[in-house]
């Protein structure tokens, strides 16, 4: 039998030491005895530990950026707004609060958020990165300096997303492509996109010391 080490560490980890690769709490109730398979990686407890409080806090700021689809308009309506009842709502809905920025337009102000800002965004993404690369047998274990995330903000050239080998395990929830590339530096690319509207790019890099500190 072959061992099994922690996707984001590599200590050894017996078979019951399983983490998701992204949230379970971005699936909303309808979601929840979905019958496609969700994505799991060995994972040690040091390194489960701790994210819960990020990852909630990533689900209700990618539920509150762009145009909802009909499933994050579920999440909102019974998963998030219900969030803000618990005993540390306040604190969960505040946190979203100060991620809005004024924008001013011609008739008024709008506020905006802008999740590729926010540290404990790119640290989910970071982490569903690691998890991919491991499920992929790309590259593990990949040290947090290795990954570059920000919000996608320009357009892909068509020929480099066809070249990019496609997956969505619920497209409405979420999907993401990938290209294994070893050239400039660079390990990998990836494309993840949540709930059809929230697309972040990251880039893995070949070695340490590739992206600034
Ligand atoms: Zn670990």
């Amino acid at each position: 039998m072959t061992a099994l080490h922690c996707a984001y560490c590599g200590k050894r980890v017996t078979k019951r030491d399983k983490e998701h690769v992204f949230p379970k709490c971005l699936y909303p109730p309808s979601k929840a005895k979905s019958k496609v398979q969700r994505l799991t990686i060995p994972s040690c407890r040091d390194c489960n530990d701790g994210w819960a409080d990020d990852e909630a806090h990533f689900r209700n700021e990618i539920a509150i950026a762009g145009e909802p689809n009909p499933a994050r308009r579920e999440l909102w309506e019974a998963n998030v707004l219900r969030s803000f009842d618990k005993i540390d709502g306040l604190r969960r809905a505040r946190d979203i609060v100060d991620r809005m920025k004024p924008v001013s337009t011609d008739a008024d102000i709008r506020y905006k958020i802008y999740p590729g800002e926010d540290e404990r965004v790119i640290r989910v993404v970071r982490k569903a990165i690691k998890g991919l690369c491991y499920y992929h047998k790309v590259l593990t274990p990949v040290s947090d300096s290795r990954i570059w995330v920000d919000v996608l903000k320009y357009v892909i050239v068509p020929e480099f997303l066809d070249q990019m080998s496609h997956h969505h395990r619920e497209q409405d929830i979420v999907e993401y492509r990938y290209r294994v590339l070893n050239e400039h530096g660079i390990n990998s690319a990836w494309l993840i996109t949540f709930f059809e509207r929230v697309p972040f790019i990251g880039l893995v890099s070949a070695s340490e010391n590739v992206f600034p500190k």
